[in-house]
């Protein structure tokens, strides 16, 4: 069986990096944080020092890190981990993270005949747990082929969006559309709330009716409508706002290289930096865009 060095293990990585094990693959695990590194190990991950040290007997070389600054900052540069690869090791970055970023660690990799993909993931932390992610994969057909029996063991789709860097360009396209569907569906339910009516009948209404979407159907922001979701225990956990922003931001810096239109992306970013400007709503769940339109009791 392969064996996986696993960089970055958190809320995501750790629970994706668990269903390797569970898969039956050699996991050898590093993180920044010691604290996640143990709890790696409780998931029947090896724990390694560094690095550089994770990737030593590795065939495949797995990352799920926050941003692209961590990224680049892992896979180039004199001390980066591409110089270390050999050429026969796989490199999956999961992490979500600008195209060129992606493009640049991928043509890095190729440079020293390294396959390498780009492969972001929808579905967040429930699906990372549940081995239901879907990923969506930028670079060769070859590299993909190869990577697919990894991602199978962690996720339920994997698709092939096109050349190296067009996962990131189909996932920052799916967290706009996302973005833009919570926002509506916040307003929609205040609207009605506001005008007399329970959030959960009409969202019921609105489920069945031409308005039916997925942030409506699956992660109602409205509080008590729907159990198991982040609105009914006060916005804790799922994808957090910062994240969110981070997505739209990445999302408006494509369109700018590509001269699109996103009006309504723009304003989906600017309605969540006006919602998540302090500290604790960035860390709420981003359904908790809710609240931007809540009044206040008695009001
Ligand atoms: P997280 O902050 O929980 O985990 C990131 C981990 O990376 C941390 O444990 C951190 O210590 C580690 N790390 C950072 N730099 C490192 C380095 N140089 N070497 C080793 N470890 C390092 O973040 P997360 O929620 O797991 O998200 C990870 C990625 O997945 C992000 O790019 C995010 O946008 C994407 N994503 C998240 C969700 C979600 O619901 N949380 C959903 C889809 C995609």
């Amino acid at each position: 069986m392969k064996k996986v060095a696993f960089i970055g293990l958190g809320n995501m990585g750790g629970p994706m990096a668990a269903n390797l094990v569970k898969a039956g693959y050699s996991v050898t695990a590093f993180d920044l944080s010691q604290t996640i590194l143990e709890s790696a190990v409780t998931n029947g991950c090896v724990k390694a020092d560094s690095a550089l040290a994770a990737i030593e007997h590795a065939d495949v070389v797995v990352s799920m890190l926050p941003s692209g600054e961590a990224v680049r900052a892992l896979y180039l540069g004199v001390h980066g981990l591409i110089q270390a690869m050999r050429p026969e090791v796989l490199l999956i970055d999961c992490s979500t993270i600008a195209a060129n970023d992606a493009r640049q660690v991928i043509a890095a990799a190729g440079e020293r005949g390294i396959a390498a993909v780009d492969a972001p993931v929808s579905g967040g932390t429930a699906a990372a747990a549940a081995g239901t992610l879907s990923f969506m994969c930028g670079g060769e057909e070859a590299a993909i082929a190869s990577a697919r029996p990894i991602l199978e063991a962690m996720g339920a789709n994997i698709f092939h969006a096109g050349p190296a860097g067009s996962g990131q360009v189909a996932k920052i396209c799916n967290n706009m559309l996302l973005a833009i569907h919570m926002i509506g569906t916040a307003e929609a339910l205040q609207l009605g709330v506001d005008n007399g009516l329970d959030p959960a009948v009409l969202s019921e209404i609105m489920c069945a009716s031409s308005g039916g979407n997925w942030s409506l159907e699956k992660y109602n922001p409205y509080p008590g409508v729907m159990q198991g979701v982040p609105a009914s225990h006060e916005y804790t956990g799922g994808f957090s706002v910062a994240l969110m922003l981070k997505d739209l931001g990445l999302a408006m810096d494509t369109a700018a290289g590509s001269a699109s239109s996103t009006p309504l992306g723009a304003l989906a970013k600017n309605l969540y930096q006006l919602h998540g400007g302090d500290a604790v709503n960035s860390a709420l769940d981003f359904s908790s865009i809710q609240n931007l339109f809540r009044r206040p009791v008695g009001d």
